[in-house]
């Protein structure tokens, strides 16, 4: 069996990545979503070790001086960081894993893993990632500036990625990231593994 291979998916918020990981979770085999450790309040709807592992910032700094984390970062007001165990687990097992992290760990994870793939989502325009993260809630015109500004940040990052996905039309980005994994798949080394037995056949 191979091991799987490891995904790093950034976006600003609003670009509409959480939706696009969970229909491609749904839709393709062979996959998992890392659930990230994070000291920020839990929001309505969310689920403990579902959404996210949600700590304390002692247990957080403590899982940093084990060593426990693959990356960690600030980002706005709280920390996240995927756990370096899990992730191990998950590839020795062939599972292919997808961290949905920004671009601080992106950087982090490119140098422990150079194998990794990272994919950037990008909005379709600057006036449709406005209208997103204003329709988000009743938050105030400082609020969403400074959520435009902190996308901007991230947005600013996109060279660092192997792959750029524009997400306009909600099912071609997704038949987008779709096409990234599998093409990772059919991979020389990966099929070379995985076909070990017919290429034997084959040629003998
Ligand atoms: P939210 O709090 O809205 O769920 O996520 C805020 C930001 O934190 C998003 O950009 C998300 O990608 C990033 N994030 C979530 N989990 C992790 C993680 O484990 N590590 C890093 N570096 N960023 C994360």
């Amino acid at each position: 069996m191979t091991t799987g291979r490891l995904y790093i998916i950034s976006a600003p918020s609003g670009a509409g990545k959480t939706s696009l990981v969970k229909q491609l979770f749904a839709e393709l085999d062979g996959l998992t979503v890392s659930v990230s450790h994070t000291t920020r309040a839990m929001r309505s709807g969310e689920r403990h070790g579902t959404d996210y592992f949600f700590v304390s910032v002692d247990e957080f700094k403590s899982m940093i001086e084990n060593q426990a984390f693959l990356e960690h970062a600030q980002v706005f007001d709280n920390f996240y960081g995927t756990a370096q165990q899990t992730v191990d687990d998950n590839l020795a097992s062939g599972l292919d894993v997808i961290l949905e992290i920004d671009w601080q760990g992106a950087q982090q994870v490119r140098r422990m893993v150079p194998a990794s793939q990272s994919i950037f989502i990008l909005p379709p325009s600057i006036e449709v990632l406005r209208e997103r993260l204003q329709n988000r809630g009743q938050d105030d015109a400082e609020v969403i500036a400074r959520r435009m500004r902190d996308a901007v940040t991230e947005m600013s990052h996109y060279p660092e990625f192997d792959y750029l996905i524009v997400n306009d039309d909600f099912e071609l980005a997704l038949s987008q990231l779709k096409s990234i994994i599998v093409a990772n798949r059919l991979r020389q080394d990966v099929q070379q593994q995985m076909l070990a037995g017919l290429l034997q056949d084959l040629l003998n």
